[in-house]
């Protein structure tokens, strides 16, 4: 059979397998399912393994278990809560469900005497029982079929609405069984004939059959693996094409010289550089040079000095001729930047700019004067850098601070203003590095894995509200004895206006009550730029002691002297949120606080974000909790993202793989040592369907 017809042949509808239908097919749209080969890679959730299932006699209250038996009897029970009640039997003894809901399908969903697989924890009631169980129908078509094959059943997912025709975990098993063995033959392999070998894994057709009905454990590891591998491969090879095509279609700029200014604003620095610091310098300059555009990540945790590094390699873009941007997501941040660059380089004569939405009139028109004209050497702004109405007369370098903080088109769009820039990106957001090769895909990635000498942890607890008063009595103790703090409120857009409110007043009850004989200073992002820039002076010179904030301060702000950190309502903020937050202290020598006070109540969830912060001030643990809380999807964030959804591997879990699976995925496309035509191989994969759109979401990167 030639390829087309093999490929056309899986891709028939489902509507044609025994037991589907028009009907059924439509409802299974639903779940991404519309041809064959969709329906065999729907893979199983879960399984059940029935050498592992306790007997009823042996279980204990609290277990959460799957329990397989026959329905012994089941019926309505009246009462003051109307209940579902059925009893399972597997031969040890008897295990009481219970539904409260959904008591009118429950009657008609079940027979007397089938066997069934109920998961759930145990409670104890009389006898032992589960409340509203997850449950599998087991007997296929007669029990005899689930006694005799294999002890590992695979367990479906399903939507309610594909269980009310038939649908449900056992209805897939039926289908899938039924189609299997005439259309897994028809696969093609996916892997090239080298990968397959080196990697020792499974061909395409065992694994999918294994992958819904295992013979055993083993044979259902090694299909996964496959699987899995299947799709980190396809994923890689999509970055391995993005890589390939900017390498070869895109022509940079070449920075060639390094000479005597960047070499006194190192010496201009007010500080050595740490090992970590100088190691990305080497990395940005050696990319410099090359023709290609530098793409790079510069990932560092709060406070390791991310800023010297950008700045001296804007440093070099300016020896060469080029201006050099700073874009920041707030103005705060980007006024400090224009501050602290403007002090160091004023004596080297480089002309800085500042340019954000809140300046006036004149003086904007001045800036944007300036950057057209090519007087500005680096210009430091907010997303109003990407503005039509700015024009730069030889943007050659592009620094975007807290990219997390941005979309893909901002950065794109600054790109554009350019004459192909080279590009630093900067992020906090410390993830693991096989993640970030993989999420970022085609930029390069530094680390700066080493925080300036001489700082101390911070030192951080969290407490209910009741503790307001004590904690608040310490922070006026230290105020006393010269240090600063800020005050931190939780602003949130959907509730802007009200917190913005709480904000103020807190403000005005702290600035006549406890810090009555201090400077408080408040600052939110509803203030004019200019109003802002005074207030975050004040508290830099020491003449504002406390300052209350909303999260407009959340990032980058660099205060040596502040030492407390006190964030009200923090149960309201998430991980990396609080870390951010937390490091605008601990950045000069002395010890710092930072008190977390929540509201009860308080979710577990958010109890777990406050004890990681009290117990951890590495950003690298603390984000690879608030991955498994969050999960990788909401983690990363569709907006920078676009990454696909992943059906078998887990990007958190299958680093290893994922890091196999991205050396031949480029190794195939740089070096195509292999026989395999490269055109030909996403076309064939089903995974690649799953990728297309998403990779023309984030080309940028
Ligand atoms: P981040 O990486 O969070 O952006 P910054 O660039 O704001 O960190 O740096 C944090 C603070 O550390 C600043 O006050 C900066 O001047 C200081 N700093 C940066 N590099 C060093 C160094 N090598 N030695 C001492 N202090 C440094
Ligand atoms: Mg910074």
């Amino acid at each position: 059979m030639n390829h087309d017809t093999q490929i056309n042949h899986l891709k028939t509808s489902v509507q044609f397998l025994k037991g589907i239908g028009e009907k059924r097919a439509d409802r299974l749209k639903e779940v991404g399912v519309e041809s064959i080969l969709d329906l065999l890679y729907y893979f199983p959730r879960r399984y059940l393994d029935r050498s592992h299932i306790p007997k009823i006699k042996d279980l204990r209250e609290n277990e959460t278990v799957t329990v397989v038996g026959k329905v012994q009897f089941m019926g309505v029970k009246p009462g003051r809560k109307k209940r579902f009640v059925l009893v399972l039997n597997d031969g040890t003894g008897y295990l009481n469900c219970v539904w409260f809901r959904g008591v009118a399908f429950l009657q008609k969903a079940f027979e007397t005497g089938e066997t069934l697989a109920v998961s759930g924890k145990i409670g104890y009631f009389r006898d032992f029982q589960m409340v509203h169980p997850d449950f599998d129908r087991l007997s296929d078509g007669g029990d005899s079929d689930f006694r005799n094959t294999g002890r590992i059943i695979p367990l479906y997912s399903s939507t309610e609405g594909l269980g009310k025709i038939g649908l449900d975990s056992r209805g897939f098993r039926r289908v899938v069984r039924e189609a299997l063995p005439g259309f897994v033959k028809e696969l093609e392999e996916t892997l090239p004939a080298g990968v397959l070998k080196r990697q020792e894994l499974v061909g395409l057709k065992t694994a999918i059959a294994q992958v819904h009905f295992p013979d055993d454990k083993d044979a259902l590891r090694s299909a996964r693996k496959r699987l899995k591998f299947d799709e980190l491969f396809y994923l890689e090879l999509m970055l391995a094409y993005r890589r390939q095509k900017i390498d070869r279609t895109e022509k940079g700029i070449e920075f060639t010289k390094v000479g005597e200014r960047t070499r006194k604003l190192i010496e201009a620095l007010p500080f050595e550089l740490t090992g970590a610091q100088k190691r990305v310098l080497k990395e940005i300059r050696e990319d410099m040079k090359k023709i290609s555009p530098m793409n790079r990540l510069i990932q560092g945790d709060v406070g390791s000095g991310k800023t010297a590094v950008g700045l001296i390699a804007m440093m070099m873009a300016l020896e060469n001729n080029y201006q050099a941007a700073l874009m920041a997501p707030t103005e705060i941040l980007a006024e400090q930047h224009f501050l602290t660059i403007h002090e160091l380089l004023e004596k080297l004569q480089v002309k800085v700019v500042l340019l954000v939405g809140g300046l006036p009139k004149k003086l904007r028109e001045e800036a944007l004067e300036l950057i057209q004209s090519g007087e500005a050497d680096i210009i430091v702004g907010t997303h109003a850098l990407i503005q039509d109405t700015v024009t730069f007369k030889k943007l050659g370098f592009a620094i975007i601070d807290e990219q997390h903080r941005f979309g893909v088109m901002q950065r794109v769009a600054l790109m554009k203003k350019g004459l192909t820039p080279d590009v630093l990106v900067m992020t906090a957001t410390p993830i693991p590095r096989t993640l970030s090769l993989t999420l970022y895909g085609d930029l390069d990635v530094s680390i700066i894995d080493e925080l300036p000498p001489g700082r101390k942890p911070i030192k951080t607890v969290w407490r209910g509200d009741k503790k307001r008063n004590e904690i608040y009595k310490f922070v006026l103790e230290q105020i006393a004895q010269g240090d600063q703090a800020y005050i931190i409120f939780p602003l949130i857009e959907e509730s802007e206006k009200i917190d913005l409110q709480a904000a103020i007043e807190n403000y005005e009850t702290m600035k006549q009550g406890i810090f009555s004989n201090y400077e408080v200073g408040l600052l939110h992002g509803r203030m004019k730029s200019q109003e802002k820039e005074i207030v975050m002076s004040d508290f830099k010179s020491g003449k504002i002691n406390v300052l209350v904030s909303t999260t407009v301060i959340e990032v980058g702000v660099d205060v040596p002297n502040a030492t407390i950190m006190v964030v009200e309502n923090a149960e309201r903020f998430g991980l990396p949120q609080l870390h951010q937050l937390r490091g605008r202290v601990g950045r000069g020598g002395k010890a710092s606080y930072c008190f977390l006070i929540a509201k009860y109540p308080i979710s577990e969830e958010a109890k777990t974000r406050l004890n990681t912060l009290a117990e951890t001030n590495d950003g690298f643990k603390i984000a690879e909790v608030d991955l498994k809380l969050r999960g990788p999807g909401d983690f990363f964030g569709t907006k920078q993202s676009g990454l696909p959804e992943m059906r078998i591997a887990d990007l958190v879990k299958d680093t290893e793989l994922l890091v196999t699976a991205r050396e031949e995925a480029f190794d195939l496309v740089f070096s195509n040592k292999q026989k395999m035509n490269l055109e030909d191989l996403p076309s064939k994969a089903h995974f690649f369907q799953n990728y297309h759109d998403k990779f023309e979401l984030s080309r940028a990167g």
